[in-house]
């Protein structure tokens, strides 16, 4: 089922003061990490479009932190609740080399567990400008896209963590169960806190982030009864012939009257109404349905794009579930075999991650009329700074590359 809504004329960005002084930070209060997953679908994309920019986001930044660099493990918040089980293949041959690794199933909550850790949430991965070496600035993203996203998310992740709890009296959060209200932020207070940590860019989009929250929040008010609200920034993780697949579900949910399952993922977009035509062929769409059927066999029905206005159509909402391309779902896990295999097959080549291969194509190295975030770093060499420092962190691995 497709639907389209639109709320009219909102209130203008500017007209928001941002709630910085009163969003504190309190311990023991969830802020909901809506960051990356790192052995994921974004991470194979990334290969996929240019193994030296997969080099840049995922092999570098691991070597300057001293990190050995050889496995990509999953988001270590699933890794206590790990469990494995066999996949239903269905006789598909071609599927033989899945497994799953179901992590915490947040459809099945033991009745005696225990309220969540008071412990701090992990910081979400905001990185500012000074924390990283010369020559990688911006190859963290820093976009007004990504961090007004990430903003969204986080926003729209406390609304259906607090209504969960108000109308269901519990929620799934990162494989632990809360059972109060006020174990979350509020999602203004989210925002404000998250702005906060992304520095001068995070606080100039505040005042959208918040307009989008409140027009999100007036939209959906009703219209999202009709489920219940299984887990929200959900880790899953797939084993696909040895090699980790993981996934974070924006929202899992499950329809009252069917018993369905569906994965949300939340999309911000310029044009929200235009985001499903480009997902049947999606990576990321197939990813999910993959993580949906191993995780939820029997009930899982789909993936749906929640997309959320932004800019000039804050207040425009599309909601739809599109089905994968056909011919192209059961190949999924061959094709993270064979970009799994290239890419073990690079990073144990001790090829030097500054001499990867390089898309040398327009439509990636340029896309859309803007250079890609490694564009100076391709065209005009690294920072001698950074190539020392890369090759101290070789060299600390005793590696010679
Ligand atoms: S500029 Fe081109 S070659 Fe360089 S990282 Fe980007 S896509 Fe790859």
């Amino acid at each position: 089922m497709i639907t389209s809504f639109h709320l009219g004329a909102t209130r203008k960005p500017s007209e928001h003061a941002p709630i910085l002084a009163e969003a504190q930070e309190r311990p023991g209060t969830v802020l909901v990490d809506s960051g990356p997953s790192i052995a994921g679908w974004h991470m194979l994309e990334t290969f996929i479009k240019c193994p030296q920019l997969f080099a840049y986001r995922y092999i570098i930044p691991r070597l300057l932190a001293r990190e050995r660099v050889g496995t990509i493990s999953a988001h270590p918040g699933i890794a206590a609740a790990e469990r494995r089980v066999e996949l239903d293949t269905g006789g598909g041959s071609n599927l033989a080399g899945v497994r799953v690794v179901a992590g915490h199933d947040p459809l099945v909550l033991p009745d005696d567990e225990e309220e969540g850790s008071t412990e701090p949430t992990p910081e979400a991965p905001v990185a500012g400008p000074e924390t990283r070496p010369r020559g990688l600035e911006g190859l963290a993203g820093e976009s007004r896209a990504l961090t007004l996203g990430t903003m969204v998310h986080i926003g729209i992740a406390h609304w259906y963590c607090r209504r969960a709890i108000a109308r269901q009296g519990h929620i799934d959060y990162m494989g632990t169960r809360y059972t109060k209200e006020s174990s979350f932020y509020t999602p203004l207070q989210a925002q404000a806190i998250y702005a906060a940590r992304a520095g001068a860019l995070g606080q100039y989009l505040l005042g959208e982030g918040q307009a989008i929250q409140q027009a999100y929040e007036k939209q959906y008010v009703n219209l999202d009864a009709a489920f219940d609200v299984v887990a929200v920034e959900h880790p899953l993780r797939l084993e696909v012939y040895g090699y980790p697949f993981t996934a974070r579900a924006d929202l899992i949910v499950r329809d009252r009257a069917s018993g369905q399952v569906f994965i949300w993922d939340h999309k911000t977009a310029g044009r929200p109404n235009r985001v499903p035509v480009d997902y049947s062929m999606s990576g990321q769409i197939h990813g999910l349905r993959w993580h949906g059927m191993t995780h939820f066999p029997g009930t899982f029905a789909g993936v749906t794009l929640n997309a959320v206005g932004t800019g000039k159509n804050i207040g425009i909402f599309w909601r739809g579930s599109p089905a994968p391309a056909p011919a192209m779902t059961d190949r999924f896990p061959e094709m993270l075999r064979d970009r799994w295999h290239q890419i073990r097959g690079l990073i144990e080549s001790g090829r030097h991650p500054l001499r990867y291969p390089q898309a040398m194509a327009q439509h990636a190295c340029r896309a859309g009329g803007r250079d890609c975030v490694g564009h100076s770093i391709c065209a005009f060499g690294a920072p001698e700074e950074l190539r020392e420092q890369i090759d101290l962190a070789l060299a600390s691995f005793g590696g010679s590359r």
